[in-house]
């Protein structure tokens, strides 16, 4: 892989494309949810409460948000392991960034402190593989004019746009 930057795509909108296109569509086109969805506030709490000794969050480029570094070890804090594959190749997607855009080799580690649960990332050629793909095929999606097709998925119950989809 050469370079993972495509200028616009966040951390954000790469982890939720895997979890739904059209809120990655909506990210990438800067339409928001409502800052007092309950899930968001949940997720800030999570965010605000859990591991304040070592926290430091470090912003790159404006598009990558590193919840905290432990030790050499890049780390992502989040609120449920319910898309951990998302989260997974979200990490990936850090680690790719920094070694392409920064020349820095790191392994990571996936944080879910409400389940006490932790999990390590390391960047393998396979892994890289799957982020340059996930790259390559979004990247049409979230250029398009219209957003996907709206798709009833098990998340769209608990999703900050179900509003805007759905009511
Ligand atoms: S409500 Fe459902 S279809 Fe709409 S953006 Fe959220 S997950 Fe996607």
């Amino acid at each position: 892989m050469k370079s993972v930057s495509t200028g616009r795509i966040n951390a954000t909108i790469f982890y939720a494309y895997q979890v739904c296109p059209r809120e990655a569509w909506f990210y990438f086109h800067h339409i928001n949810p409502a800052q007092d969805h309950e899930l968001l506030d949940l997720g800030r709490i999570v965010h605000e409460f859990s591991y304040q000794r070592d926290r430091k969050e470090i912003f790159v480029d404006n598009l990558l948000k590193i919840d905290l570094l432990r030790g050499e070890l890049v780390a992502e804090v989040k609120r449920t392991s319910r898309h951990i594959n998302a989260a997974r190749l979200q990490l990936a997607y850090y680690l790719c960034y920094l070694k392409h855009e920064k020349g820095l080799e790191f392994d990571g580690v996936l944080l879910f402190p409400k389940e006490r649960k932790t999990e390590r990332v390391k960047l393998t050629p396979e892994l890289e593989g799957e982020v340059e793909g996930l790259m390559k095929e979004m990247m049409p999606v979230l250029l398009a004019e219209e957003p996907p097709q709206v798709r009833k998925i098990k998340y769209c119950k608990s999703c900050s746009f179900n509003e805007l989809c759905w009511g």
